[in-house]
């Protein structure tokens, strides 16, 4: 029996993590490389399993631990998001759609990143050029990928090609896209039962701004008064975090969809506070700085960090 290889997205998995890995598992599959197998590097949300249930497609085993496992990593590049105890000498392949964040391997591999909304439209491509049929099940998965990380087209990551693929691929899964992509909505930002460290943790990643350690999460809400209430429990689980891990600064979006804009809480220290109110041109208030036209973490709250740390 050949090793297994892991396909898996990056911790806190989301929507796009896990659908990538079951969608490029099953290409890989179909292409012949029968040891792929689909993993997350954690839980499932809620809008994943909504997901996965609607198309009764079947959960992916958790991987938590890549010691010795042959990875192909999807929807991330960078180690602080990887699974734990990942050797780069057994990254096999990459697909992401990120910055490329100090990567190093040992050997050629095929590395495939393309500025668009989400991997699971790259992956769509991969398909087609491979003359791989796409399934009703896949084709629901990778357009719900879309949708998730372009927040339904409105985020700024969102390009012609994503719109075009959603398309494509609702067609084939048959539903209509932007009502699938309002109950996706739905299951994601219902936080009336998630504690604070889960708001928290539900989709996050950790960075290093030219030394700066940093944490920056993102809870997707249909309204910020959803969140009012825990907003005082959340602060606590950040700087609680922030002591656990030594972390100098923890950012974490909450961002209202409707109103495509995005409250910036902030704990940390003075030096972080201060290139944090120099990323976003405004002053700390209340641990927090309100941002109108802010849904993506990835074009409008990294650049901006990494800029105001740059040495
Ligand atoms: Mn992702
Ligand atoms: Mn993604």
């Amino acid at each position: 029996m050949t090793d297994k290889i892991y396909v898996v997205g990056h911790k806190s998995p989301d929507t796009d993590s896990v659908t990538s890995a079951i969608a490029y598992a099953n290409l890989k599959n179909a292409m012949g490389m029968k040891e792929a197998v689909p993993a997350a590097a954690g839980d499932i949300n809620a809008e994943t399993k909504f997901l996965l249930d609607y198309f009764k497609v079947p959960y992916p085993e958790k991987l938590t631990d890549a010691t010795d496992k042959k990875v192909i990593l999807v929807d991330h590049n960078e180690m602080g998001q990887a699974v734990d105890n990942l050797n780069m000498e057994n990254i096999v392949e990459i697909v992401d759609h990120h910055k490329i964040g100090g990567l190093a391997t040992g050997k050629p591999i095929f590395f495939l990143n393309e500025p668009v909304g989400a991997t699971g439209g790259i992956l769509a491509n991969l398909y087609e050029q491979n003359n791989i049929a796409i399934s009703k099940e896949m084709a629901g998965l990778m357009m719900s990928a879309i949708l998730s990380d372009t927040v339904l087209f409105k985020s700024p990551t969102c390009t012609p090609r994503d719109k075009a693929a959603v398309e494509k691929l609702a067609k084939i899964a048959g539903v209509d896209p932007m009502a699938f992509g309002m109950e996706l909505l739905k299951a994601k930002s219902n936080m009336s039962a998630k504690s604070a460290k889960e708001i928290l943790l539900g989709d996050f990643k950790k960075f290093d701004f030219s030394g700066t350690k940093s944490g920056v999460g993102q809870v997707e809400v249909m309204d910020l008064a959803d969140l009012a209430s825990k907003r005082a429990a959340i602060l606590d689980e950040m700087n609680k975090m922030k002591e656990a891990e030594k972390m100098d600064m923890i950012v974490l979006m909450l961002t209202d969809v409707m109103k495509e804009a995005s409250d910036l809480l902030f704990v940390g220290n003075e030096v972080a506070a201060a290139g944090f109110e120099k990323a976003f041109g405004g002053k700390l208030a209340n641990n927090s700085i309100y941002k109108e036209k802010c849904l993506s973490r990835k074009k409008q709250v990294i650049p901006p960090l990494e800029g105001a740390f740059k040495k």
